[in-house]
């Protein structure tokens, strides 16, 4: 793992959380994006060197939507940026975590993402994700 590529906050309503994020970073979003495959819609923005996701559900099955109904709004993941997703999957599967994603799939940003049940991590949902090279 290199380093925090970002955090993923689960919101209710993006458009809200958008403006609200705008005033306290002192930014507006860089990006917005749609994950058809994973329901839900993200925002991005940079602070400092920071990466900041806030993530709405798009329909009910939406693993957001369920995040929402059990815990409420907050912090939803940690993302840490690896070089080498499979690899780091393979790596982390020995040490005896708990992979959600056998494959890598697309995410959000152009990135392969991967993610870990938090019950092997604290609680704690920690996603991987690798720059897809264009
Ligand atoms: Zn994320």
């Amino acid at each position: 793992m290199e380093k925090i590529e970002h955090i993923g906050i689960a919101v209710k309503d993006l458009e809200m959380s958008n403006n609200l994020f705008a005033k306290l970073l002192g930014v507006a979003p860089y990006k917005t994006e749609e994950v058809a495959s994973e329901g839900v819609r993200t925002s991005f923005f940079k602070s400092g060197p920071n990466k900041i996701e806030l993530l709405e559900a798009t329909n009910e099955d939406s693993p957001i939507a369920k995040y929402l109904t059990k815990k409420g709004e907050g912090i939803h993941h940690i993302a840490f940026a690896v070089t080498d997703i499979r690899a780091e999957l393979q790596r982390l599967k020995k040490e005896g975590f708990v992979v959600l994603n056998e494959k890598p799939k697309k995410g959000a940003d152009n990135k392969l993402v991967a993610f870990l049940h938090p019950k092997t991590t604290n609680g704690v949902l920690i996603e991987l994700c690798q720059d897809i090279e264009d």
